[in-house]
């Protein structure tokens, strides 16, 4: 089956506006898809939407695979990002199952897996990452998991409980969320990875050392600093030799050593792409003018930052959704200067970061023994990131003074100093 669709363009071959009778088509109905196709319509857009997604649930929330529904069945009946009765009102079409082959720029059509072809007057690309796969020990290896998608989070959760022996592949987010809900004293679990600290690339040291004595209090082998030095893969689970000379035999492995951006159709239909993502302009727009990218797949341009960014968070890809669905209506205003944040939930431990998570030094307000505080990340004397340990309160002032000066860090550090006196000025 062809669909044709109207394919107008101005007389420079740039894209004519769209109008009530264009169709735009979004691949991957993740969280950036889906905010897509519903900034659009109250964007004001009375063409017709088309969301392609390759898996088989309704579009659905990841942040929970690695924390609610791994803790409780039942739960990813929660996880929902839209219903039907919400797609139908706004008259977005879902096709589930239909996966994007390839792409005809040319022709403004795409191919799908089986055969469709479909028109297009916008694509959007939102086809988000995949896990990084261990070569030792890929998908579908017995005993062996890995966690993105709702499908391998309910794998994840049958598997765990029988398991007593499990071994963890990296100390990202991933890694760490999952040894939370897994280390709940009925089994042992071992984590281990190269770098010296947990979640090295997004955490500062503070924060890391603090989840690090988090996860020991609870039992959590860590093996920090290590390497895998051999893998023997017996029928009851594979046994890890470690760097450091320690072995241990797992029954359940899960593996969460990062992703990788899903880039392979933009690539082959030559549109510029950047290892970390598809190179797209502020307003989310790629090498073709037809085309559009959205969410952690797209190497973007974030005008707060002044340069391209890649980001793996949940409020990225809902912001850039949004405002790359504007922007495909309406083109004016179009800098992107979300300011970047994620969280993360770890026993009784909630994390929000805002801004950089990384600086020159930390400066700690709050109480770190009862595990309650911010800390601040400086580069010289201005605040470029802040992190909220179980202060969620505290971190509504504290976020004002992202881009800010320091006068006074010591009446930073005093929680019982005012807000107001610690700044001068905002960072030029
Ligand atoms: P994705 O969610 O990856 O969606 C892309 C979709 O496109 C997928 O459904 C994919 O199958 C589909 N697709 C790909 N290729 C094709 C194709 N060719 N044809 C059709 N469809 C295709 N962030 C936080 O800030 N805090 C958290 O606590 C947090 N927890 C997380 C927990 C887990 C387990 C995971 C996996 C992520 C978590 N994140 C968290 C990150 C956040 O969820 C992601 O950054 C966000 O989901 C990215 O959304 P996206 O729509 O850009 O991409
Ligand atoms: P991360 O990139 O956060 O962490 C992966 C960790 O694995 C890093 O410490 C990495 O070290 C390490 N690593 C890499 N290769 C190896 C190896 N061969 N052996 C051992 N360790 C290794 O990725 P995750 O897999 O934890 O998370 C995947 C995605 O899910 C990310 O996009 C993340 O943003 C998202 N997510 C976000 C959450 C949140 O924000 N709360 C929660 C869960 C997931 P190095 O950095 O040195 O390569």
């Amino acid at each position: 089956m062809t669909s044709e669709t109207v394919m107008e363009k101005n007389a420079q071959g740039d894209p004519a506006p769209l109008n009530e009778r264009s169709r735009v088509v979004i691949v991957g109905a993740g969280l950036a898809g889906v905010r897509v196709a519903f900034s659009l319509r109250e964007a004001g857009f009375t063409g017709s939407i088309l969301l392609l997604s390759d898996e088989e649930h309704l579009p659905y929330d990841r942040p929970p695979l690695s924390k609610a529904v791994l803790m409780k069945a039942g739960e990813e009946s929660r996880i929902h990002l839209t219903r039907p009765e919400e797609l139908a009102a706004a008259q977005i079409e879902l096709r589930l199952g239909a996966r994007c082959a390839a792409l005809h720029p040319e022709r403004r059509m795409i191919a799908l897996q089986g055969g469709d072809s479909i028109g297009y007057d916008r694509l959007v690309l939102a086809t988000g990452s995949s896990v990084r796969t261990l070569t030792d020990l890929p998908p579908g290896t017995d005993h062996v998991h890995y966690l993105r998608t709702l499908d391998d989070a309910l794998r994840l959760r049958g598997a765990m409980e029988n398991a007593r022996k499990v071994a963890i592949i990296g100390a990202g987010v991933i890694g760490l969320e999952a040894a939370a809900v897994l280390a709940d004293g009925t089994r042992s679990v071992l984590v281990i990875d190269p770098a010296d600290r947990v979640m090295a690339r997004a955490a500062s040291p503070l924060l890391s050392n603090f989840l690090e004595d988090r996860h020991r209090a609870a039992g959590v082998d860590l093996r920090l600093g290590t390497h895998i030095a051999t893998i023997d893969r017996t029928a009851n689970g594979p046994t890890f030799t470690l760097s450091d000379g320690h072995r241990f035999q797992a029954d359940l492995v899960l593996v969460g050593i990062g992703v990788v951006p899903n880039i392979a159709l933009a690539e082959q239909a030559g549109l510029a792409i950047a290892p970390t993502g598809i190179m797209v302009d502020s307003a989310g727009r790629t090498s073709d003018p037809f085309i559009y990218a959205a969410g952690e797949i797209a190497w973007h341009f974030n005008d707060r930052l002044g340069r391209h960014d890649r980001q793996e968070t949940w409020a990225h890809a809902a912001a850039h959704g949004e405002h790359v669905g504007r922007m495909l209506i309406d083109g004016h205003d179009p800098a992107y200067t979300e300011q970047s944040s994620y969280w993360t939930d770890q026993y009784d431990i909630a994390v929000q970061v805002f801004g950089t998570p990384i600086g020159e030094r930390d400066v700690v307000r709050g109480n770190r023994a009862e595990g309650n505080f911010l800390i601040f990340h400086l580069t010289g004397d201005e605040v470029i990131g802040v992190t909220s340990v179980n202060a969620a309160r505290a971190l509504r002032q504290g976020k004002k003074l992202l881009g800010q000066r320091i006068t006074d860090l010591a009446a930073l550090a005093d929680p019982g100093s005012d807000w107001a006196i610690v700044t001068t000025k905002a960072a030029a």
